[in-house]
């Protein structure tokens, strides 16, 4: 009696044994195998995120004369508007594709295909516009990089002149419409480049030179037309009375960080 039930017992306990191995390999294999495509699932399951327009820290006059108020009413609330609202629409369409990301998310997702155009054209417009705007400020008398920052910005162009002139090179010499950049590529060294409409360096799958953009410019007529007209130069040269050092040092050290 008692050594039947424990046959039983061990019986039962073994075919628990047996079965709990298979059981927690089952789970296993499935996490192990599937991970980072459960992981893609769980964000393509998810519905797109909806982007709005972020409000600017300072008056729209804030940056005159550098920049005019009737330039930045328009630039922030019909321009960057209108970015937000057509990636919206464009996410919407792309369905699951870009579900549950992050803007930087999706830029670094999207490639050079007809069928991510308006999500590329938008999400740049609205990454590349919410970047502009946190970088410039006319409440500091921060004109120079400081810190960790202008050290790697001696080292990489050899002073803060000669960054400037390379910068104001790439602002100038983009034909058309876009933009020009400071950014740190994935081996942590600055560099300067330019890109068309609203492409950005997080769009790895479509710039030739990729990375974390730190700082900037747009050169589209309608960043200065108003003010400028046809002188790019001179909106060029008055952009650097407006730029917040300081932000861009905090890009710079989360992205040197990380
Ligand atoms: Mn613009």
């Amino acid at each position: 009696m008692k050594k039947r039930e424990f046959l039983k017992t061990t019986g039962l306990l073994a075919l628990g044994v047996v079965l709990s191995p298979l059981a927690a390999c089952k789970t296993t294999s499935n996490t192990s195998t599937n991970d980072p495509k459960n992981d893609n699932n769980a964000a393509a399951n998810q519905t797109p995120k909806t982007f709005v327009l972020p409000a600017l820290e300072y008056g729209f006059d804030a940056l005159a004369p550098h920049i005019d108020a009737e330039t930045m009413q328009i630039h922030h609330g019909k321009h960057h508007q209108a970015y937000v609202n057509n990636l919206n629409k464009g996410l919407t369409e792309a369905g699951a594709k870009f579900g549950g990301m992050e803007i930087e998310q999706i830029m670094a997702a999207l490639s050079a295909d007809d069928a991510d155009k308006v999500v590329r054209n938008n999400g740049g417009g609205h990454f590349n516009h919410s970047l502009y705007w946190r970088t410039m400020g006319a409440a500091t008398d921060k004109k120079t990089p400081s810190g960790l920052l202008s050290e790697a910005i001696n080292a990489t162009f050899g002073s803060f002149d000669k960054f400037k002139e390379q910068f104001t090179a790439a602002a100038m010499a983009r034909f058309g419409s876009g933009w020009a950049w400071l950014s740190l590529n994935k081996d942590g060294k600055l560099f300067i480049s330019s890109t068309p409409n609203q492409d950005n360096p997080l769009m790895s799958k479509v710039v030739e030179q990729s990375g974390t953009p730190l700082l900037g410019i747009d050169v589209w007529e309608h960043a200065y037309y108003l003010n400028y007209q046809n002188r790019r130069a001179d909106y060029v040269a008055a952009f650097y009375n407006v730029l917040r050092w300081d932000r861009v040092e905090e890009l710079f050290n989360k992205a040197t960080k990380g």
